[in-house]
C-alpha cells in the first residue's frame, strides 16, 4: 500500500504543469467549445480531499488509512482564489456550479464561499445553478446557513435503507437515520429539489434497488442510481460488479411499472424514468454501459486548483500557480480558452473498444475521484 501513496503523491507532483498562456490574449465570449464540439457548461469544484466516510468504491479504508497524505491547508485553494476562477470559468459561458469534495461541509466556513460563489452571474445576467454534493453527515446541521448564504440545492448519496449494507459500503459505521434526517431538514429549509445518489455495487448493496425506489417513491426526492465506476487507482473496480442501468430498471419495473421520460436538456446525465402510475420519476446514470462524453460539458477544479478536462484524466492543468504567479484575469482567462478548445477526452466511449494494456496503463495513473470531486 505505502508503493501505492506514494506514487498518487508523486503524480500530483509532477505530471501537472502550468498551463501556457498564449501570446495573444482575447476577450471572453461565452461560447466557446473543444474539439469534439462541446460547450463548457458545468464547473465542479472540490473544496477538499478529506472525508468522514470511507466508501468502499471511493475512498476504501486500505488505502486511505492514518497515513495517507492528504493535502496540507496552504495547498488548497483560498475562497478568494475559488471565486476567482469561478467567475473566469463563468465568462465562458459554465451556468452551473457544483462543489463537492471529499465532503464538502467538512471545510471550514464553507458558508462563506457559497456566499461569495452566490453573487456571480451567467453572461446573460441570470443567477448561477449552484449546488453541492454531500454524504449528509453534517447535514442537518448546516442547511439553515448553506440556504441563508444562497445555494439552491443539495444532492445526498446514500447507497442504502438497510443500515447493516449502509454500513458496509461507508465503512465508518455512519446510519440511514442520520442521512434521512439530513434530507429531510434540508427539505424544510428549501434546499430542493433534492436528488439522491445510490451508487451499485453488485454483490454488495445491489439488493437494495427496490427497497430504495419503494422508498423514495412519491416522496419529493429524485432517486438516481449510479453505475459503479473505474475512477481512480484504489478501489479495485471489476466490471463485473457494475450493475449495468437496465438491470436496475428491469428490477425496478418488474415491481413498479417505469415509462421512459424525455430528457430536461443536452448533456443531461441521467437518462429518466417515470413511474406509469405517476407516482414520480427516477434517474439512472450509465456512465459505464452508455458512454455520454459526446454530450459532456464538465470541467472539474481539484482541490489544489488543478483543472481536469475529464473524469478519468491522468493529469490536469495547474491554475493555482498562474493565480499564484500574480498572473492577470485576461491571461488566466486566455490559458483556459485554450485549454477547452484543446480538450478532445471521451475516456468512457474508449474504455469498451481499447485494449488491456491500454486500460492497465490509465488504471494506474488516474486521479482519485475524491481529490478531483465527483
Ligand atoms: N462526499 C460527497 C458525497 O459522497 O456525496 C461528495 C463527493 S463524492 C466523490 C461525489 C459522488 O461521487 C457521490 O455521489 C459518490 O457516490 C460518487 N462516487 C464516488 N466514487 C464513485 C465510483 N467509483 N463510481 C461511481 N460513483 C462514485
Ligand atoms: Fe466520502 Fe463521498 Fe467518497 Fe463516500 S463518496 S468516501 S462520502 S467523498
Ligand atoms: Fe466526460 Fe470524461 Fe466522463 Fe466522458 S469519461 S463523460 S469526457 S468526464
Amino acid at each position: 500500500m505505502a508503493e501505492k501513496i506514494i506514487m498518487m503523491t508523486e503524480q500530483r507532483a509532477d505530471t501537472d504543469r502550468a498551463p501556457a498562456i498564449p501570446a495573444q490574449l482575447e476577450t471572453p465570449t461565452g461560447l466557446l467549445s473543444d474539439r469534439l464540439a462541446r460547450p463548457l457548461h458545468d464547473l465542479r469544484i472540490s473544496v477538499t480531499d478529506r472525508c468522514n466516510f470511507r466508501c468502499v468504491y471511493c475512498m476504501p479504508k486500505a488505502v486511505f488509512d492514518n497515513n495517507y497524505q492528504y493535502l496540507p491547508h496552504t495547498s488548497l485553494l483560498s475562497f478568494e482564489e475559488i471565486t476567482r476562477l469561478a467567475r473566469l470559468f463563468v465568462d465562458h459561458g459554465v451556468e452551473k456550479l457544483r462543489i463537492t469534495g471529499g465532503e464538502p461541509l467538512l471545510r471550514k466556513n464553507i458558508e462563506r464561499l457559497i456566499g461569495m460563489l452566490a453573487e456571480l452571474k451567467t453572461i446573460s445576467g441570470k443567477p448561477l445553478d449552484l449546488t453541492l454534493t454531500t454524504n449528509a453527515s453534517l447535514l442537518a446541521r448546516k442547511a439553515q446557513s448553506l440556504k441563508d448564504a444562497g445555494l439552491q440545492r443539495v444532492t445526498v448519496s446514500l447507497d442504502a435503507l438497510d443500515n447493516d449494507t449502509f454500513r458496509r459500503m461507508n465503512d465508518v459505521d455512519f446510519s440511514v437515520d442520520d442521512v434521512l434526517k439530513g434530507i429531510d431538514v434540508a427539505h424544510q429549509v428549501g434546499l430542493g429539489p433534492i436528488k439522491i445518489n445510490m451508487v451499485v455495487k453488485g454483490g454488495m448493496n445491489d439488493q437494495e434497488i427496490v427497497p430504495m425506489a419503494r422508498h423514495f417513491r412519491g416522496s419529493p426526492y429524485i432517486l438516481r442510481f449510479i453505475e459503479y465506476m473505474d475512477v481512480g487507482a484504489s478501489n479495485g473496480w471489476k466490471l463485473d460488479e457494475v450493475i449495468p442501468s437496465a438491470e436496475v430498471v428491469r428490477r425496478i419495473s418488474a415491481e413498479m411499472p417505469l415509462q421512459p421520460v424525455a430528457a430536461n436538456y443536452t448533456g443531461e446525465t441521467a437518462s429518466r424514468w417515470r413511474y406509469a402510475d405517476g407516482s414520480g420519476e427516477i434517474g439512472v446514470i450509465s456512465s459505464v454501459t452508455q458512454a455520454f462524453c459526446a454530450d459532456c460539458t464538465r470541467a472539474r477544479l481539484s482541490t489544489e486548483g488543478k483543472l481536469y478536462t475529464c473524469l478519468f484524466a491522468t493529469s490536469g492543468h495547474d491554475l493555482r500557480a498562474l493565480l499564484r504567479a500574480g498572473r492577470s484575469d485576461a491571461e488566466i482567462s486566455s490559458a483556459l480558452a485554450q485549454l477547452w478548445r484543446a480538450r478532445g477526452d471521451r475516456y468512457s466511449e474508449l474504455r469498451t473498444s481499447q485494449t488491456e494494456a491500454f486500460k492497465r496503463e490509465r488504471s494506474a495513473n488516474k486521479v482519485e475521484m475524491s481529490y478531483i470531486g465527483g
